[in-house]
């Protein structure tokens, strides 16, 4: 049988893409999309892959919501046993021309990471992202929990559970070794302020994101370069180049790309353009997971 493209990813053969060789995939992998296996999604799994496959993305893997908020938990649909089967016939019918890969996305709420571990342990994953959906008590993309929070304070609520998390991870992983391989979209709380409020205000938590990502690379945590923003209203990725420029700094140097699509023709979606900033700004190369290990495949 020949190599499937994940065994090839392993064995660090060149898979990179030959001029005028349309099936040879691009190295770029979409590590983060949702199909109708999370609750906020309609999109058949096999119609993420064909686009994914239309793009030449070497792979993708669904990241489906794990929210066990109580306020959540009766909303997420997530299933394991669903979630699984679907990839194993995804792989069937489409890894000979891509990787599919098993993830999650787990919503941090500190109070319930005892539950989400004992799942994680039971369950087996190419990538499982941390991604923080709250502010202290409060979920982030609700209008009604901003009354009378200015951008200011929001982003700084924000910021701070994102520490609180990665803080969470490098204990896990003094205690334990890697438990969540990907932090995503670090600073997600520019979507809602740009929505609600008509500004974004990252930038003047520089030392707070300077803390967040020293934080991840001792926990051995890779933070996610999210490209919905650009597709919504703002005209940067999740973190955007200076938050980047300041994980270079500390010693970062590769990341997840994501397009959080929950439609297919949101996959990859302006993968070229976020690469092309990353590249500008020293970042020339991406971690991607598999079966949990990390390889680090240069964009080209
Ligand atoms: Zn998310
Ligand atoms: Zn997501």
């Amino acid at each position: 049988m020949l190599p499937r493209p994940w065994d090839i990813a392993l064995t660090g053969k060149d898979i990179r893409r030959k001029p005028g060789d349309r099936h040879t995939p691009m190295p770029l992998y979409d590590q983060h999309v949702h199909s109708r296996h999370s609750f906020d999604s309609g999109t058949e799994p096999a119609a993420n892959v064909e686009q994914a496959i239309a793009l030449g993305l070497a792979g993708l893997t669904f990241t489906e919501h794990f929210d066990a908020h109580p306020d959540d938990w009766e909303t997420c649909t997530y299933d394991h046993g669903a979630c699984s089967a679907s990839i194993e016939s995804l792989r069937n019918r489409f890894g000979q021309t891509v990787f599919v890969g098993q993830g999650i996305e787990v919503c941090y709420q500190p109070d319930r990471m005892d539950f989400i571990l004992d799942f994680l342990e039971s369950c087996e994953f190419d990538l499982v992202i941390l991604s923080a959906h709250y502010f202290g008590a409060e979920a982030v993309h609700r209008r009604t929990n901003w009354a009378g929070i200015d951008a200011v304070e929001g982003t700084r609520r924000y910021l701070e559970t994102v520490l609180d998390a990665v803080r969470f991870c490098e204990r896990l992983h003094n205690d334990r070794g890697r438990v969540f391989d990907v932090l995503g979209h670090l600073d997600v709380v520019k979507r809602y302020t740009q929505r609600f409020l008509g500004v974004s205000v990252v930038a003047r938590f520089g030392d707070l994101l300077d803390d967040i990502l020293a934080t991840c690379l001792r926990a051995d945590v890779i933070p996610e370069v999210n490209t919905s923003t650009l597709r919504q209203d703002l005209d940067e990725p999740m973190p955007g180049p200076d938050t980047i420029a300041r994980y270079i700094r500390l010693g970062g140097s590769a990341v997840s790309l994501g397009s959080d699509a929950h439609l297919p023709a949101s996959v990859g979606a302006d993968f070229d353009r976020a690469v092309t900033s990353l590249r500008s700004t020293g970042i020339n190369q991406a971690a991607v997971f598999k079966k949990r290990e990390r390889l680090i495949i240069p964009f080209d």
